[in-house]
């Protein structure tokens, strides 16, 4: 059914690159065998998700939504990717996304634009499904998959989750490998669950997760079974709201919703207690130094030689091949990414904005730790508006890196955080509110996140 759902829903979402139905039923054969034969399920049991093609999938077609790994074939598998097999999970497609995970609208994708389920009312305009996991929130969203795999660099999970009223959790920095995922901004990339509902979301990150020796940043600790720990109730927990994300001239919609979720979260027990996290205003900047910066370095092995695309023009030198293959391969979003990381990372410079931007960092994990000190989990907005129609802000570079204000200080403190949808707008578009945790405490996440559900 959800082969069918998927081939039926494509041309009206693009969500996926290619798709995969023999994967997915393969799954649910395994499942009749292994009941046969007496053997255990595992969790995710011939549920078949959608993976975003930024996972490395042995045999498929893995792209990053850029031309210049077009045809490229891995031979190996993601361990991510591989957990969820090893739990049961079948696969229906390779999901599209922002070229290389860099976007938060998915229009910079070289296979076309994600078009969001929703619409505004009397309204045919398409709208952005968020991104990057674009491809994932749209699946989700429309019911052609009960859950999809994200990746989460500077919001890429939340955000669309967000735009598309489903739940997203983002894990601690660490909790699931980053061996076999295109690497984007390597210390900040994180791999996590997108699906309907928290408890969805928990079954699907608890496969995912745990230590893998092939990923030098990975943590090295047991994965608490946060399935069997849900609960909503919020007594004795204190929830903190920032002041600093209380923008001037902030939607009314989205400070409402804020307000409901306080509210909520109220209302299942917790004690709620106004914060400061002084440094956030300098989040954005910081992220668009080094994001960037290491997306240039990650992004150097795209030479011709190695993956995908080769453009080796007549008589061409090596370096000639380089640049050709680079030019015709990266889209503009990238380039401009390469640019701005090369330039912060040059001599004349790295000291003014790169090691600059690493001290400003410290600042804003130093302001997570202080506020730790004080509360539970933090509770803010995930994102700055509903959905935005398609090509709305994508002539404007800056007008898009804001969409990303209230979810890059997680990202760069490496923390824990999840976007539950908050109710819609005065367009009947999704909100989406955002829990963030302490390090190491997705189970308190996914619990205030189940209070808000
Ligand atoms: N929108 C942010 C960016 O463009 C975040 C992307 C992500 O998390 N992969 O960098």
């Amino acid at each position: 059914a959800f082969n069918a759902a998927v081939e039926a829903a494509q041309p009206a979402l693009n969500a996926f690159i290619v798709t995969t139905p023999e994967k997915a039923l393969e799954a649910a054969a395994r499942v009749d065998a292994d009941r046969a034969a007496g053997k255990p399920l595992g969790t995710m049991a011939g549920v078949p998700i959608g993976m975003k093609d930024l996972f490395a999938t042995k045999g498929t077609q893995t792209t990053a939504a850029s031309k210049i790994l077009e045809g490229f074939t891995p031979q190996y598998e993601s361990t991510v990717s591989s957990k969820l097999w090893d739990a049961g999970a079948g696969m229906l497609g390779k999901l599209n996304l922002d070229q290389f995970a860099m976007g938060s609208s998915n229009e910079t994708s070289a296979f076309g634009n994600v078009i969001s389920p929703w619409r505004r009312p009397n309204d045919t305009a398409p709208l952005a499904p968020g991104g990057s996991s674009g491809g994932s929130s749209a699946a989700v969203a429309a019911r052609i998959a009960p859950a999809a795999t994200g990746t989460d660099t500077g919001g890429s999970i939340r955000q669309p989750a967000a735009l598309t009223g489903i739940s997203g959790i983002k894990p601690t920095y660490g909790r699931c490998s980053r061996w076999g995922v295109v690497a984007f901004a390597s210390s900040l990339d994180q791999a996590g669950a997108m699906a309907h509902d928290v408890t969805d979301c928990a079954i699907m990150l608890e496969a995912m997760a745990g230590f893998d020796p092939k990923d030098s940043t990975s943590l090295n600790l047991p994965v608490p079974e946060w399935t069997a720990g849900l609960s909503a109730d919020m007594r004795g927990k204190k929830v903190g709201i920032p002041r600093e994300y209380r923008l001037d001239g902030m939607d009314p919609d989205v400070a409402r919703s804020w307000d409901d979720g306080i509210a909520w979260l109220k209302d299942a027990g917790a004690e709620i207690v106004e914060i400061s996290l002084p440094h956030t205003k300098y989040a954005l900047p910081t992220y668009y130094i080094i994001a960037p910066a290491e997306a240039s370095s990650n992004l150097a092995r795209y030479d011709g030689v190695r993956y995908g695309l080769r453009d080796l023009p007549d008589g061409a030198g090596l370096q000639d091949m380089y640049a050709a293959t680079r030019a015709a391969g990266f889209g503009p979003e990238v380039k401009r990414r390469i640019m701005i990381g090369t330039y912060v990372l040059s001599a004349g410079f790295y000291d003014a904005y790169y090691t600059q931007a690493q001290k400003v960092r410290t600042l804003i994990a130093r302001d997570f730790t202080n506020a730790f000190m004080d509360v539970d989990v933090i509770l803010v907005p995930t994102a700055p508006s509903s959905a935005f129609a398609l090509g709305e802000k994508s002539a404007d570079p800056l007008e898009m890196y804001l969409n990303d204000v209230f979810s890059v200080p997680a990202s760069l403190a490496g923390l824990p955080a999840m976007s539950v949808p908050a109710g819609l707008d005065r367009n009947g578009l999704p909100l989406g509110l955002q829990v963030i945790g302490k390090a190491f405490d997705e189970q308190g996440v996914l619990n205030a996140s189940l209070a808000l559900e």
